[in-house]
């Protein structure tokens, strides 16, 4: 290994023998060629170091547009960068970056090599923040490294940008869909994930049939072709866009369980709350608090709330039939054979239409109208376990978005949490 060490003095050596600060800074700071420190200034009172960079007498430019060996024209105004802390202290760069005068482009300013194009951080600086701000909100940011919320948010909007740029088109093989509520008033947004990879592809305004077409106008028919399921609610808009664009789509829309359980929990909170208020008029307060007791897959109830909620199911509530119901549907996906996994349907099909709950009734209703493309599973085994994983991270930008002004702000959040995108400057954009 190459021993880029640097000794930096000692007590025993002469002084000239010592390393200026200048030269620490151009190599802490990996200043290359032509660029050197002209002074390094340390106010400990205000804990801040500044740092000058300039070019090397007899540098030589070239036009940044073409690469045309340039003339220097003059200078532009000092500019500053924020760059990564020198111990406890800021730490800001300064310089005054040449301008060249090329043949063809005119007056053109040399590029640092410390920062990209119009960042006020340095590149260091700029890749360390993104990290903080994966981690936490952007308030948080701000309060840990004393940025304002503008600037952290602007390098969120820049990092997705240069991700979005970066990424290569492709269609997942795996598509999940899946519709999520932005803000309250019903709007809502469409989210559109890849199955495999885990990662959000595309997020839309609404969710009617021209939203996800939007997703898949970006694609030629063969790419659309390479499609082999798309986990999708059993809502009519995003059918028909499917059916629309992917071929072979009666065969390749999968219900999954996730959507398909979301639909009959629906059906349970439905009866509870019907129950509770004629149990409330009664003074009956059984079912106070119960909500997500119900909702909850039996193994996940809570131990400390098991015996309440073993207790409530003991009492023959129309709650507890609903609850059984839906949690025996479960059943279904551990089934190896569709055929097997059919007549399971079938059997607790009987016993749902013939619970006398409404809401139950017409859950299974619906299953019954979609469940041809609700045995697709067996088929493709997609499930929404990924973009499950997902939803839980959406839901915590969500909870993030308090900061979050508009729309705009939070789909770009989404995508530099969940996007999976290259989303860190580098040097060679600010070369390129
Ligand atoms: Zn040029």
């Amino acid at each position: 290994m190459e021993d880029t060490g640097i000794i930096l003095g000692h007590p025993a050596w002469g002084k000239e023998s010592e390393v200026k600060d200048t030269e620490l800074y151009a190599a802490l700071l990996r200043l290359g060629a032509p660029w050197v420190v002209r002074e390094v200034r340390l106010d400990v009172a205000a804990e801040r170091v500044d740092v000058w960079i300039e070019e090397a007498t007899g540098a030589r430019w070239s036009c940044p547009e073409c690469g045309q060996g340039s003339p220097v024209y003059d200078h532009a105004e000092e500019r500053v960068w924020r760059h990564l802390d020198s111990c406890d202290c800021r730490t800001f760069l300064h310089a005054r970056l040449p301008r060249v005068k090329c043949r063809e482009h005119g007056i053109r300013q040399v590029r640092a090599s410390w920062a990209s194009p119009g960042s006020q951080f340095s590149l260091r600086m700029e890749s360390q923040l993104i990290d903080t701000l994966k981690e936490c909100d952007v308030t948080g940011v701000t309060r840990l490294r004393g940025t304002s919320w503008d600037e952290a948010w602007g390098i969120v909007e820049k990092a997705v940008a240069r991700g979005l740029a970066r990424k290569r088109r492709r269609i997942p093989t795996y598509l999940c869909v899946d519709e999520k509520s932005f803000a309250k008033r019903h709007r809502y947004e469409t989210v559109i994930c890849d199955g495999e990879r885990g990662t959000v592809e595309y997020v839309v305004e609404d969710r009617r049939q021209e939203s996800l077409e939007q997703y898949y106008r970006q694609f030629t028919p063969e790419e659309l072709a390479q499609v082999r399921a798309v986990a999708i609610d059993m809502w009519d808009p995003y059918i028909a866009a499917t059916q629309a664009y992917i071929p072979g789509a009666e065969e390749k829309i999968v219900f999954d369980k996730f959507h398909v359980l979301r639909t009959v929990n629906q059906a349970v909170d439905k009866v509870r709350r019907q129950e509770h208020k004629v149990l409330m008029e009664r003074g009956d307060a059984r079912l106070k608090g119960t909500k997500h007791l119900w909702l909850a897959n039996e193994e996940n109830v809570p131990e400390w709330r098991r015996a309440e909620f073993q207790a409530v199911k003991g009492t023959h509530l129309k709650t507890g039939r609903a609850w059984a119901i839906k949690e025996s549907l479960r059943k279904f996906w551990t089934y190896r054979y569709a055929q097997r996994a059919a007549d399971y349907f079938r059997r607790w099909y009987f016993w749902a239409t013939h619970s006398r709950l409404t809401p139950v009734v017409s859950a299974a209703k619906t299953l019954h109208h979609y469940f041809r493309n609700i045995l697709t599973y067996f088929r493709h085994r997609l499930t929404n376990a990924t973009a499950e994983g997902l939803n839980s991270k959406i839901q915590m930008v969500k909870e993030m978005a308090c900061g979050f002004r508009n729309r705009e702000h939070y789909k770009t959040a989404i995508y530099f949490h969940c996007g999976g995108l290259d989303l860190y400057p580098r040097l060679e954009e600010a070369f390129s």
